[in-house]
């Protein structure tokens, strides 16, 4: 039976990727860069940084110099990183939103007695800002970042983290999130349930339990207690993962 949902934060309640590509762009024009694109060029460059920030190679502080001085190109002390990816900071954290389908469907989860955590790879301090600027706060019981965690998704011991902090054990836990790797993989081999939220139709071909929209969500059939084959295989990844930035 079902008694927990656990959430992806980064592009599955909250618009990451649209809040950085406008806060890049908008960033970009302001400093006169003719970047062709602008949007691809920082989140080649973000994704390669905050992979090594993932693999504890570079703190939180220095990935964030080091994707500035890369989208630059130039030579910055700390001290001028630090104010040049502040001014990108202010656009991005401005442009946060999240979906539409995200508090119906936490209302939803609160309405079936589930208790609701999020799970993200990322920075503590940022991602509990996200969910309360957001009003999102008041919707969750725990919130978990990789940052806080010995190793982030998709290693099992972050979601046997947050299963044991929600009280629920991993087969009565539902995850839903929009990394096929990060999030349904990993918590299929952690025991748990998993929807990949695929927003985008980006994985038609994967064999796994997929919604295109939170709406879709704690619905018949797809109310994540009636509808799910424990023995279905999994599917590997179609391409390898690219991790991605949340700021
Ligand atoms: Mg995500």
């Amino acid at each position: 039976m079902l008694s927990a949902l656990v959430l992806d934060l980064d592009d599955t309640l909250v618009d990451h990727t649209s809040a950085a590509g406008a806060a890049i762009v908008s960033w970009a024009q302001e400093l006169g860069l003719e970047t062709l694109n602008p949007q691809a060029c920082w989140a080649e460059i973000s994704a390669f940084h905050y992979a090594r920030y993932q693999r504890s190679e570079l703190t939180f502080a220095q990935q964030r110099r080091e994707r500035v001085r890369g989208f630059l190109g130039r030579e910055l002390d700390d001290q001028g990183a630090d104010a040049c990816f502040d001014d990108y900071l202010a656009r991005y954290e401005a442009a946060w939103r999240a979906y539409d389908d995200v508090v119906p469907a936490l209302r939803r989860a609160r309405t079936a007695g589930l208790r609701v955590g999020v799970l993200t790879n990322g920075d503590a301090e940022q991602q509990r800002a996200k969910v309360d600027r957001l009003d999102l706060a008041p919707r969750i019981d725990v919130l978990v970042a990789s940052s806080d965690l010995p190793a982030g998704k998709p290693d099992p011991t972050a979601f046997r983290h947050i299963t044991d902090l929600l009280g629920t054990a991993p087969e009565d836990t539902l995850m839903v999130g929009d990394s096929l790797t990060d999030d349904v993989l990993g918590a299929l081999a952690a025991g748990l349930q998993a929807v990949l939220l695929d927003r985008h139709d980006r994985h038609r071909s994967v064999d796994v339990r997929r919604i295109s929209s939170l709406d879709e969500l704690l619905r018949d059939p797809l109310d994540g207690t009636t509808d799910l084959d424990e023995n279905r295989p999994m599917a590997r990844p179609l391409t390898p993962p690219t991790p991605r930035a949340n700021s």
